[in-house]
C-alpha cells in the first residue's frame, strides 16, 4: 500500500529511468503526483458508426481488428502501420505512424476503441493515426496531462491510475465547517475525480474543490504575510525634506511624483509602517520618488535600503543616486551576489555600525548576516520579479520598518486589490514631460538590410540601439530562432562590420554583465544585441532605437518593458518589431503595440488576445505558481475564498487549531516554492 508521501519510485511500472522523468515535470513523491492535474479532458463515452458521422469529424467509435498489422518502412525513422477495423457495418483504414509500441499490441479479431479525426469519401473510411484502446477500458473520459517529451500523457495516465488504486483514503485537508458551507466534495473524492471523472460533473465538482483550497490557501497566505506588519512603529519620521530634495534634481518632479512622495511621506509620519505599492508605467520616473522619500528617511537619522531585481539594475541605481545625492553627505554603497568577500564584510561592519545611510543591491541584501544598525525604509523596485516571502524576509529586517514597493507591471484593477489587500496604492499616471511618442513599425526580415542602414544612420549621429532576441532553450528552436550570440557574431562580420557592438545574455558572469552595460551606457558601445535582461529597467537616454528579433515570440506586456528602455531622452525613438510569423493572431498582437503606447491598455488588450491562462502564466506577479485555479477567469472563487479566509482568521488567527492544522501546513508549502 502507498500513502502521500511515498517516493514515486514505489509504484509499480515506475523505474530508475521514468523517475527521473517525473523529477524533471517536479514530480517525485506520490503527493506530488495525484496533484498533478489533467490539462483538459477527451471524452470517448459517446460512440458513433462510421455511418453516423461526416467527413472531418472527430469521434470515438467502437472496431474489431479484421486485418493483421502491414508495415511500411517509407524511409529511416519513418515507418507506418497499416491495418484495418469494422465497425461492423464499415470498414475503416488506419494508419499509424512510428508507433512500434502500439502496432505490436494491437491483436487480430479484438474489440478496441478508436478515438480521432475520421475521413470519410463515397467509399473508404480512414483514419490516420487514432489513439486505439482495448475496448473494456477503452470507453471512459480520458485525462490529457501536460506531456513532456519521453512522458505521454497516457503514461502519465497510468502511472496515476495505480498510484490511485494502491493508495487508501487521502486525508481530508479543509474542515467540516467550509466544506459545508461552500459545498465541496472531499479532497479524497476530488482527486479521484480530476483524474478519471466519470462524468463531466465529476469533473466539474472535482474542479471547484480543488480550485477553491488552492486559491484560500494563497489568500490565507497573503493575508497572514501582511497582517504581520500591522504592529506599530516607533520610527520616527518627523521632518520633510522634500524642497531640499528637489533642488538636486536638474528637472522639477511632475505633478504625479510630487504627490506619490507627499503620501509615502504622510504614511511615514504616521503612527503604523508605511505598506504601499508605487505603480508606473516605464519610465514614469519611480526612481526619482524612491530617491525622494530615502532622502528624507536618511536625514531623518535612519537608514534606507533599496533592492533591485538584478546586478544591472542595482548597479545601475547605485550609479544614479549617487549622482543624484551626491554633495549630500550620505554614504551609499553597492552590495550583489558578486560584490568580493572583503568588500562583503566591510560593508557589513559599516552597516552595523551605522556609517552607511543607503544601502543599493541584489537579494544579497536580504541574506540574514545582513545587519542593519536602524533601518527605516526598504524599497524594492520592480517587485514582480521578487517572491512574495523576499519581500516579507526583508520587511523582517527592522522592527516594523517602511516598505514601498514599485512595479511597473500593470494589474487590472480588481486583481490589485486582491493580489495587494491592504496595500495603498500610489500611481504615477503621468510621464515626464518632453516625451516623445515612440514610432512602432512591425516589419518582417525582408528589410533586413534597410533596418541596418537605418541603425548605421542614427549610430553615426551619435545614437545608441538595442537589438532584441528571443531566449532559446530548445536546441529544436535554434532551427527557426537566432540567438543573441549567434546573431551578435554576424552582425559584427556584416552590416555592422567596423561597429562596437555589445553582447549581453543570462549565462554571462554578473562581472561581464555589468561591463558590458557599462560601456553601453558610457557610449562605447554603440549597438547592443542583447535577450531580455534589459528587460528591467535599464536606463540609457542616448539609446533611440530597439529592434526585437521575432517578436510574435514575446508576451505584449514585455515588448512593452522592453519598449520602455528607449524614448527616455528627448530624441526621437524607433521600435521596430521583426517577425516573419504567418499567423494572423501573431500579427495582430503586434498591431497592438503600434497602436497603443499605454501599458495599462496593452495589457488589457493582451489578455483579451491571449486569455489570462497565459497572461498570468508568466508570473509576473511574484506570486506563487497556482496549479489548477486561474486568477481571473475564477475570479468569483477569489471573491468567495477571501471571505473564507478573513472567516478563518478571525477565528484562529495563528492556524493552532486541529481543523486548521492542513491548511496550515499547504500554506508553509505553498509559499516555500516560490522563489525567485
Ligand atoms: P521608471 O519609472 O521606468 O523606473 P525612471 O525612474 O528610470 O523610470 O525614469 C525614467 C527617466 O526619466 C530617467 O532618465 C529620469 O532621469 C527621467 N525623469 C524622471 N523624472 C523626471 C521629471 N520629473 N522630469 C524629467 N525627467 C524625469
Ligand atoms: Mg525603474
Amino acid at each position: 500500500m502507498l500513502n502521500t508521501e511515498s517516493s514515486i519510485r514505489f509504484i509499480k511500472g515506475v523505474g530508475e529511468k521514468r523517475a527521473e522523468l517525473f523529477y524533471s515535470l517536479g514530480i517525485s513523491d506520490v503527493d506530488s503526483l495525484i496533484h498533478f492535474y489533467p490539462r483538459k479532458y477527451e471524452d470517448w463515452t459517446n460512440t458513433k458508426t462510421v455511418a453516423e458521422v461526416n467527413d472531418g469529424d472527430n469521434i470515438t467509435i467502437k472496431a474489431t481488428m479484421i486485418t493483421p498489422v502491414k508495415e511500411h518502412m517509407i524511409r529511416r525513422g519513418m515507418t507506418l502501420y497499416k491495418c484495418r477495423f469494422s465497425d461492423g457495418e464499415s470498414i475503416i483504414n488506419v494508419t499509424i505512424f512510428n508507433n512500434q509500441y502500439l502496432a505490436k499490441a494491437l491483436r487480430i479479431y479484438e474489440d478496441y476503441v478508436l478515438f480521432g479525426k475520421i475521413e470519410k469519401s463515397f467509399t473508404t473510411a480512414s483514419m490516420s493515426s487514432p489513439k486505439i484502446e482495448k475496448l473494456d477500458t477503452g470507453i471512459r473520459i480520458h485525462p490529457i496531462y501536460p506531456a513532456s517529451g519521453k512522458l505521454t500523457s497516457n503514461a502519465i495516465a497510468k502511472v496515476i491510475k495505480t498510484a490511485l488504486d494502491n493508495l487508501d483514503t487521502i486525508p481530508e485537508t479543509l474542515s467540516e465547517d467550509i466544506r459545508k458551507k461552500y459545498d465541496l466534495i472531499s479532497l479524497d473524492s476530488a482527486i479521484r475525480q480530476i483524474h478519471f471523472p466519470k462524468c463531466e460533473k465529476d469533473a466539474y465538482d472535482a474542479r471547484r474543490r480543488l480550485i477553491f483550497e488552492e486559491l484560500l490557501t494563497l489568500q490565507l497566505g497573503l493575508l497572514k504575510l501582511k497582517s504581520n506588519k500591522k504592529s506599530e512603529t516607533p520610527l520616527k519620521i518627523i521632518n520633510d525634506y522634500t524642497a531640499r530634495f528637489t533642488t538636486l534634481l536638474p528637472y522639477q518632479l511632475t505633478g504625479a511624483q510630487q504627490k506619490a512622495i507627499e503620501q509615502c511621506i504622510k504614511d511615514m509620519q504616521g503612527r503604523y509602517p508605511m505598506n504601499r505599492l508605487l505603480q508606473g508605467d516605464v519610465g514614469s520616473g519611480k526612481t526619482a520618488v524612491a530617491a525622494g522619500i530615502i532622502f528624507t528617511v536618511i536625514k531623518n537619522g535612519y537608514q534606507s535600503a533599496l533592492m533591485a531585481p538584478t546586478e544591472i539594475l542595482a548597479a545601475q541605481h547605485f550609479e544614479g543616486l549617487s549622482k543624484m545625492l551626491k554633495g549630500t553627505g550620505i554614504n551609499i554603497q553597492l552590495l550583489t551576489g558578486s560584490t568580493k568577500a572583503k568588500e562583503k564584510r566591510e560593508i557589513k561592519a559599516q552597516l552595523i555600525d551605522g556609517k552607511i545611510d543607503l544601502l543599493i543591491g541584489t537579494h544579497a541584501i536580504i541574506q540574514n548576516d545582513v545587519e542593519f544598525k536602524n533601518l527605516g525604509l526598504v524599497i524594492t523596485d520592480e517587485q514582480h520579479r521578487f517572491g512574495v516571502k523576499q519581500r516579507a524576509s526583508l520587511a523582517n529586517k527592522g522592527h516594523a520598518i517602511h516598505t514601498l514597493v514599485m512595479s511597473a507591471t500593470p494589474i487590472p484593477r480588481t486583481l490589485g486589490l486582491i493580489l495587494y489587500g491592504d496595500l495603498d496604492i500610489s500611481i504615477l499616471d503621468e510621464l515626464p514631460p518632453g516625451r516623445q511618442e515612440i514610432r512602432t513599425d512591425v516589419v518582417d526580415s525582408r528589410y533586413n538590410q534597410r533596418l541596418y542602414k537605418f541603425i548605421r544612420d542614427a549610430v553615426d549621429r551619435g545614437e545608441q540601439c538595442y537589438i532584441i532576441c528571443p531566449m532559446v532553450e530548445d536546441s529544436e528552436e535554434l532551427l527557426n530562432v537566432k540567438s543573441a550570440e549567434q546573431l551578435a557574431e554576424e552582425l559584427a562580420q556584416t552590416a555592422f562590420k567596423g561597429y562596437n557592438l555589445g553582447l549581453l545574455h543570462g549565462k554571462m558572469k554578473p562581472k561581464e554583465k555589468e561591463s558590458v552595460m557599462k560601456a553601453f551606457s558610457n557610449g562605447d558601445v554603440q549597438i547592443l544585441v542583447a535577450t531580455t535582461v534589459v528587460e528591467v529597467g535599464v536606463d540609457v537616454p542616448n539609446a533611440t532605437i530597439m529592434v526585437i528579433e521575432n517578436a510574435e515570440r514575446f508576451g505584449l506586456s514585455q515588448l512593452h518593458q522592453l519598449r520602455g528602455r528607449i524614448g527616455r531622452g528627448n530624441k526621437k525613438s524607433f521600435c521596430v518589431l521583426v517577425s516573419d510569423s504567418e499567423s494572423e493572431n501573431a500579427r495582430n498582437r503586434l498591431m497592438i503595440m503600434k497602436k497603443y503606447s499605454d501599458g495599462f491598455r496593452i495589457a488589457d488588450e493582451d489578455l483579451k488576445a491571449r486569455g489570462p491562462g497565459d497572461f498570468f502564466g508568466e508570473r509576473q506577479h511574484g506570486l506563487p505558481a497556482l496549479k489548477i485555479a486561474d486568477m481571473l477567469e475564477d475570479i468569483e472563487t477569489l471573491h468567495l475564498t477571501q471571505d473564507c479566509a478573513r472567516d478563518i482568521l478571525k477565528e484562529d488567527f495563528n492556524l493552532d487549531l486541529q481543523k486548521n492544522k492542513h491548511l496550515c501546513d499547504s500554506i508553509t508549502k505553498m509559499f516555500r516554492n516560490i522563489e525567485y
